[in-house]
């Protein structure tokens, strides 16, 4: 057994072991430097001392090839006791098989060693997929740049490579706009929160919430990023789960009626952007061009699910829109809303992805990408990819880690198959991506809850060849890991409680919608209290 997560593609383990000690040498290439400067700041954490890289490839033990037959992120470690070879093609690549030696060395739970050890072992290593993605929603609430960081490094660890950062909802606007001021000084802050469950709007925790991303911020976040090989997609969701942009400039709703960012999760949810002026296009423009300023990415994420169209219905301007264009309804005037985003996001060489709702109109333009997330299955996925169009996949039940584990639990994550969901291996897949929604995640230490262990498992699922993945083996690696991830500060679910019985999850999303979304965390905290209690 290889002791890695996710395992790769192809392996074999040698025999004897290969050391690093302060006078190993490097030789490398100008790509493989920042994957470098990374081992070595693990070095002088753990062990005190960094590797020199020298010119001279003979006296070095440890190096760093320049290899284009291989793929974008692909990497070759070969090592036996005396050398051990990296080969790679980008610096993606290099920074890949130095997170791997990472994992191996174990060097995250060294204290003042003075030297490193690995197994010898040949690894042969590229993802099954090009995309894969994990989404943070700060709008409902905010963790600023230290965690997000820190998400990135653990994204990195585990070669996770698209941050899909949902900025916008009804509840916070979270990114610096200069054009629209109001976006960042009544945007940001709500009275308090809803803090019990979907099913309890009125109790509400008073504690004022705010907080934003300075652009300058942003551009430091995105480069950080990207030397970890992380592409970020930015979401502003529109025309629905908007309020907070209303809140801020009410002229972009229909009514033009004053609103606050509401402490309740679904107060205001029918308001939406108003399809029939002229300033709410520009006000997206604008928003898109400072953004395209900020983000890469060739994508740009504009939500476009839930969206209640009572408003469009009343709203003469919206049906005049609808008169002119000669549209069916309100969701075709949501399609061509989207289309009219879509045209614009192409002078910028960006796509426009939104949630598979977007798909209920007929005529969306053929550069659309949806993200399938909906519980329920939508044939109009299956058409859309089966016309080749592109798609990411996150679907609720495997992939929506803020769902109690009693509900989406480890095994169903760590046992996607396309085929489970009705899928298939369609051209126009980009990918995998799974989500954290934070209605009810309001500190650092409760995201990992949610997020560890199934955030392992779901790299493994993205990268790993779906005929090498195994459960139970997966759980020996996973086991193994645990000691790596205490040593590096963070908690997880206690391992009994990732897979539930049968029974108990019958009742888990009735209680965690209606009564507590807590209660899963409580016994956790419980079940952890008991344990340090019987040692
Ligand atoms: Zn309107």
């Amino acid at each position: 057994m290889i002791k890695l997560i996710p395992k790769p593609a192809k392996f074999e383990t040698r025999y004897g072991e290969f050391f690093i000690d302060k006078d190993t040498k490097i030789y490398a290439n100008e790509k493989a430097m920042f994957a470098i400067e990374i081992f070595n700041e693990l070095l002088a954490k753990h062990c005190n001392f960094k590797l020199e890289v020298v010119d001279n490839e003979k006296s070095a033990k440890l190096k760093f090839i320049h290899d284009i037959n291989l793929d974008e992120e692909e990497y070759i470690i070969d090592c036996d006791t005396d050398v051990l070879v990296i080969k790679h093609a980008t610096s993606a690549g290099a920074f890949y098989a130095v997170q791997s030696i990472r994992q191996l060395t174990k060097i995250d739970i060294l204290n003042d060693a003075t030297k490193l050890s690995m197994h010898a072992v040949y690894i042969k290593d590229l993802p099954v997929n090009k995309w894969r993605g994990f989404m943070l929603d700060e709008s409902r609430w905010f963790f600023g740049p230290t965690v997000v960081k820190d998400l990135l490094d653990m994204m990195a660890m585990f070669k996770l490579n698209v941050f899909h950062w949902h900025l916008t909802d009804n509840v916070g606007w979270r990114i610096e706009i200069k054009k629209y001021p109001n976006l960042t000084e009544i945007g940001p802050y709500r009275r308090g929160t809803q803090n019990v469950a979907w099913g309890k709007p009125n109790e509400i925790d008073n504690t004022p919430h705010e907080g934003f991303y300075t652009q300058d911020e942003i551009k430091d976040i995105v480069k950080y990023a990207k030397d970890r090989n992380i592409m970020i997609v930015p979401e502003i969701d529109f025309p629905a789960h908007f309020v907070a942009a209303i809140a801020s400039y009410p002229e972009l709703s229909c009514t033009g009626k004053q609103i606050e960012v509401s402490p309740k999760h679904f107060e205001f949810a029918k308001i939406i952007a108003c399809a029939g002026k002229e300033s709410t296009y520009q006000f997206m423009y604008d928003v898109i061009d400072e953004l395209s300023e900020l983000f890469p990415a060739p994508y740009f994420h504009i939500g476009g699910d839930e969206a209640p169209k009572d408003e469009w219905k009343k709203c003469p301007l919206c049906q005049d829109v609808i008169k002119k264009e000669n549209l069916s309804d309100e969701e075709e005037l949501q399609g061509y809303v989207n289309n009219k985003l879509a045209v614009y996001l192409k002078r910028k060489n960006k796509k426009l992805i939104g949630w598979n709702e977007i798909l209920k109109s007929k005529k969306l333009d053929n550069s659309i990408i949806a993200q399938y997330w909906t519980y329920q299955k939508d044939k109009r996925v299956i058409e859309h990819l089966e016309a080749g169009r592109e798609a990411i996949i996150s679907k609720h039940q495997a992939f929506y880690f803020d769902m109690p584990y009693l509900q989406n639990n480890l095994q169903t994550t760590y046992n996607y198959t396309h085929e489970k969901y009705g899928l298939k291996d369609y051209p126009g897949t980009l990918g995998l991506e799974c989500a954290l929604w934070t209605e009810w995640i309001f500190s650092g230490e409760r995201m990992q809850f949610q997020l560890y262990p199934r955030l392992f498992a779901f790299s493994e699922v993205a990268w790993t060849p779906k005929e090498s993945r195994n459960y139970t083996e997966f759980n020996e690696r996973l086991k193994d890991f645990l000691p790596t991830l205490k040593a590096m500060g963070k908690i997880h679910c206690p391992l009994e409680l990732v897979d539930s019985c049968k029974l108990k999850s019958i009742f888990a999303p009735l209680i965690f919608t209606k009564k507590d979304a807590h209660f899963e965390y409580k016994k956790a905290q419980e079940f952890r209290r008991k344990q340090m209690h019987d040692k």
